[in-house]
């Protein structure tokens, strides 16, 4: 029973003040005595060209060693694949090496794709329409928000939607994988997290129209003849309206639930994504979706918060969550100082993750190396 609900079944009767300490105590050491043995490590790596699967062996010999679980692989960053198919352009099928490698060496092998964004020039050329589209009613072909790549496409889209359950369908296909890996499975940020704002030389007070989409004429239409209202046309501000916010929600939760968990289950695959703790910033009510794992990006220094953050993070991403699948909390490891990386590890699993995944492998160094093992040996 989790202590809020415990609370509020007890009330205030002077037995029950008495009584609180004692059964909350109870409640919260399962967790202080939890077994480490039953967590999970991951680590996300980026594709290494030109690797044999030796190479690829000794690479990830590094990772099983120090005591990880899974490897993360980006198989799809949005432009080129580096697996096997016939939907995407290939770079290097790099996958048929690292795959099997990660599996001699006794870690599951998930496939990291990129979802929302596209920049195979081809798509641009051809499909200009399957792109999303900002309040002030600009394609990301024309304005992308805050980098070229953010080319993102629109989530409700008939032939985009088949587009992207094509891209995990090819993967879920390849006998190899254990798993597919959602990543930027959302819009663009409408605020970008704190410390990146100066980056961009931009301050977002609030939602300003060209950082908010998919105003495409699909999501509009479709919002249209659920409410006969147009949003850009009929609402003077409409990034505040509730309905059209959680229609905007409900786009990327219907392209996950109803598209892309079916694709991964019909090939008896699992499926998981890395998923943003200021959600409704990205359109992603990530605690809706059915998928079998998440591991949300909590990664403090980006939004000028403390190590404890990641516990506070963690401890919501849990509550909220509709299904029980467990999360596994991201910690971002170049920001991080040997100690600080002990600290987010405790606090991760402290606010009730099933393990930790480290962003990333290229920013762990030997001595970092060193600690992860002692963190998930201890
Ligand atoms: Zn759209």
């Amino acid at each position: 029973m989790k202590k809020r609900q415990f609370l509020k079944t007890l009330g205030h009767s002077a037995l029950a003040l008495a009584v609180t300490d004692v059964l909350l105590e109870a409640c919260s050491r399962p967790q202080q005595q939890i077994n480490r043995n039953q967590l999970k490590s991951w680590i996300w790596i980026r594709p290494i060209e030109g690797l044999s699967k030796d190479g690829w062996k000794d690479k990830l010999a590094k990772a099983s060693d120090a005591g990880i679980d899974g490897i993360l692989m980006e198989v799809y960053n949005s432009t080129w694949s580096f697996f096997e198919n016939e939907h995407l352009p290939l770079k290097e099928d790099i996958l048929a090496k690292a795959a099997p490698a990660c599996h001699e060496l006794g870690m599951e092998f998930h496939a990291w794709m990129w979802t929302m964004p596209c920049n195979i020039p081809a798509v641009i050329e051809n499909h200009p329409h399957w792109y999303a589209v900002n309040g002030l009613d600009e394609s990301v072909l024309d304005k992308p928000a805050y980098v070229d790549y953010y080319r993102f496409l629109c989530p409700r889209h008939p032939e985009v939607q088949d587009f992207i359950r094509k891209n995990v369908s090819a993967l879920a296909r390849i006998p190899e994988i254990d798993g597919i890996h959602l990543d930027y499975v959302r819009l663009p940020d409408v605020i970008l997290a704190e410390a990146l704002q100066p980056k961009y030389d931009i301050v977002q007070d609030r939602e300003y129209p060209q950082y908010d989409y998919c105003y495409s004429a699909y999501c509009r239409n479709i919002f249209k003849e659920e409410t006969g209202i147009d949003p850009l046309a009929d609402l003077a501000n409409p990034s505040s309206n509730d309905a059209w916010r959680q229609f905007r929600f409900d786009s990327i939760t219907l392209l996950v639930n109803d598209i892309l968990v079916p694709e991964a289950k019909k090939y008896d695959k699992q499926i998981s994504a890395a998923v943003f703790p200021n959600w409704q910033s990205v359109r992603q009510q990530w605690h809706r979706w059915d998928l079998d794992a998440f591991y949300p990006m909590l990664y403090n220094n980006f939004y000028n918060e403390n190590i404890d953050w990641i516990r506070k993070q963690t401890q919501s991403g849990v509550d909220a969550l509709k299904n029980n699948a467990p999360i596994f909390s991201g910690v971002y490891v170049s920001e991080l100082s040997a100690e600080q990386l002990e600290k987010a590890y405790q606090a991760a699993i402290d606010g009730g993750a099933k393990g930790v995944s480290f962003f990333d492998y290229g920013a762990i160094s030997d001595q970092k190396w060193k600690t992860i093992s002692k963190l998930i040996s201890s």
